[in-house]
């Protein structure tokens, strides 16, 4: 027997997760692992979603409410958006490939830039759908000109993707630069071109150039904005991401979901964690302290650093430490410490740092000397 497989299934790389803590603990033999690679969040999952979830396993025997209603009631209040405008994905990378799946034919194009989320590329070749980059400078700022130029030149390009934050660079486009990009696709082909504005990183921002970005959906009807429970909320295990557009995108996305796409349990934990107002806080306010310790100490190392606007940041080993991000990333595993290599962005000079708790980074700084 002769399996068939497409071309573009047979050369697709899968997507590598963050090396994870008890695999590290096996390997090296060695009990205390610290990871610093996910941009998980460092202070645990949100109090009100465990206390919320524990209460419903009695009904674990139910199947869940397949139109997602207490959720999408609670977002739709939490956003000011109509329920009709929401979609929600086992976490959001879900709705990145249920967009290509929704919008693209194999064959058709997104566009986005070097050093994007991965997951884009990864979902698109998946689908046959090919993935066009924009340049990267040396600050890993990209080529705004290119990108447009790009979705104007290839009439088969269906979705710009855009991580505002960047993940892994940490880079961000100030809120007038991207209202000027969304406008210039918006043009293209009479708006046929969906821009897709991935917010994983939104609540982080301390940036003052860079305020809420859902505003953005009363001025183009093309927009798709994505949010997701797994960085602030610390729900990254229940898989709970969602997406804010048009009634008109929403529904033909909801047409391409399977019905019971997130479990009861991430719908409640989700919901309850939405209103933990003051976990949320103690996050960002974590997020600040470890970003300056971080900040402060590679400066004292004398490693150079990108600035990060999210709860991780981008180190550049090789000016820093003469070694690749790679070689970095090994030695520190056997030290106890997962960070996460980026070659796979095309980024082999660096090595990227979820901020930890204050013990997480200290034990880490220590490790990277
Ligand atoms: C972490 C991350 C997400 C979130 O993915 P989930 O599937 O919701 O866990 C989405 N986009 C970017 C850029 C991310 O870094």
């Amino acid at each position: 027997m002769i399996i068939q497989v497409p071309d573009y299934i047979r050369s697709l790389v899968p997507y590598v997760p963050g090396k994870p803590i008890e695999e590290t603990q096996r390997e090296f033999k060695i009990k205390k692992v610290i990871k610093m690679a996910s941009n998980e969040n460092s202070l645990g999952p949100s109090p009100l979603a465990r206390r919320a979830i524990t209460k419903v396993m009695k009904d674990l025997h139910r199947y869940p409410d397949a139109g997602g209603f207490i959720l999408k009631k609670a977002l739709s209040e939490h956003l000011g958006v109509m329920p009709s405008s929401l979609i929600l994905g086992n976490g959001s990378n879900e709705i990145i490939d249920q967009l290509i799946r929704t919008f693209c034919i194999p064959g058709d194009a997104i566009v986005t830039h070097q050093a994007s989320f991965i997951a884009y590329k990864i979902c698109a070749q998946i689908h046959g759908v090919e993935t066009l980059e924009a340049r990267l400078d040396p600050d890993l700022n990209f080529d705004r000109a290119e990108l447009v130029d790009m979705v104007k030149r290839n009439s088969r390009a269906r979705l710009v993707f855009l991580a505002n934050p960047n993940n892994p660079t940490g880079n961000y486009l100030p809120i007038a630069e991207l209202k000027k990009l969304i406008a210039e696709i918006s043009a293209i082909r009479g708006g046929a071109v969906l821009f897709v504005l991935d917010a994983a990183y939104w609540e982080y921002v301390t940036a003052e150039d860079l305020p809420d970005m859902t505003s953005l959906l009363k001025s183009f009807p093309n927009l798709v904005v994505l949010r997701t429970f797994s960085k602030v909320y610390g729900l990254a295990g229940l898989r709970v991401g969602y997406g804010i557009a048009s009634p008109e995108i929403i529904a033909n996305l909801e047409k391409v979901r399977q019905p019971f796409n997130l479990n009861s349990l991430a719908m409640v934990g989700a919901t309850a964690a939405l209103a933990d107002h003051s976990f949320i806080k103690k996050t960002l306010r974590a997020n600040q302290t470890g970003m300056k310790f971080w900040e402060k100490k590679l400066g004292q190392m004398s490693i150079p650093f990108w600035k990060s606007q999210g709860n991780f940041l981008l180190i550049d080993t090789e000016r820093g430490l003469g070694k690749s991000g790679l070689e970095v990333y090994q030695a520190c595993l056997r030290k106890g410490v997962i960070f996460r290599p980026v070659a796979n962005y095309g980024l082999t000079q660096a090595l990227r740092i979820t901020v930890g708790t204050p013990e997480e980074n200290l034990k880490a700084v220590k490790v990277l000397k």
